[in-house]
């Protein structure tokens, strides 16, 4: 996968591109990201990207000439790249869009600033993402954070892939176990003993009664869905039938 990122703050990146698993991924060339200044497609001298919003009102707008020659600089040759801008208003993302982004041959980001892209900008976007009700300065950190989730789901980026499948939200919505590592007691707080066992197929049951417990108190609609949708097993509908009876109360089966 190759990813442009368009930003009038290119620094932004220089810490999240070199670390951790992104980092990784990009130096064992599983992904090739290419963060460019939209700055150096200005127009004139001073290089300015930004102007005063027709209308009135406060703050400045980015201007569209720049994206736009920055947009046709990178796509002369290779594959059309699957464009989206961060905007507060746009498609909440999740983990259902980062599974369906991280198909795409190439991805385009288009970073706002400001009070945000001048609206022309639209025509060369594919789709407008947010990553939450709320409002930040930038798209940086909102295209920081599209990379991420999309990036640690290519093929051969997680030393272990099993662990993917483990992650929330990856199998049918459900959320994640809880996770524990040594010491086996730690101020009085004692490790489950079944993850002390051995008995792998306790453990495995173990944690899947915590991840529907876990997703029953906290994503409630998401496990109405999957009863509704016959999506859970038969195993996993008794576990469920127990974990019900404990939250109202009632006695250990
Ligand atoms: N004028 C905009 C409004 O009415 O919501 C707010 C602009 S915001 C200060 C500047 C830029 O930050 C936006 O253009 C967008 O690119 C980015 N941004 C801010 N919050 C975001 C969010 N929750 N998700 C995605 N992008 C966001």
């Amino acid at each position: 996968m190759r990813i442009d990122v368009l930003t009038v703050l290119p620094h932004l990146f220089d810490c999240f591109l070199g670390e951790g698993i992104i980092g990784r991924a990009i130096q064992s060339k599983k992904v090739e990201v290419n963060v460019v200044n939209i700055r150096d497609f200005a127009l004139d001298k001073h290089k300015v990207v930004d102007d005063v919003p027709y209308g009135g009102g406060p703050g400045m707008v980015l201007k569209p000439e720049p994206i736009f020659r920055a947009y046709e600089e990178l796509t002369k040759e290779g594959v059309k790249p699957y464009v989206i801008l961060t905007e507060p208003w746009g498609e909440t993302f999740n983990q259902g869009m980062a599974l369906e982004l991280s198909k795409k041959e190439r991805l385009l980001i288009i970073c706002g600033r400001y009070e945000g892209v001048d609206e022309r900008v639209k025509k060369l976007v594919d789709k407008e993402v947010s990553i939450g009700d709320y409002v930040l300065s930038g798209g940086e950190l909102p295209a920081m954070v599209i990379m991420d989730a999309v990036i640690r789901l290519l093929p051969g980026v997680l030393g272990n892939e099993e662990s993917l499948k483990a992650d929330s939200f990856m199998d049918r919505g459900l959320l994640g176990y809880p996770n524990y590592t040594r010491p086996a007691e730690f101020r009085g707080m004692r490790v489950p003993e079944v993850l002390l066992s051995g008995h792998h197929k306790r453990i495995e049951l173990w944690r899947k009664e915590q991840s529907l417990r876990k997703t029953l108190e906290r994503k409630p609609e998401v496990i109405e869905k999957l009863k509704k949708e016959n999506l859970l097993t038969k195993e996993e509908l008794k576990l469920l039938e127990k974990v019900e009876k404990e939250l109202r109360g009632g006695k250990e089966s």
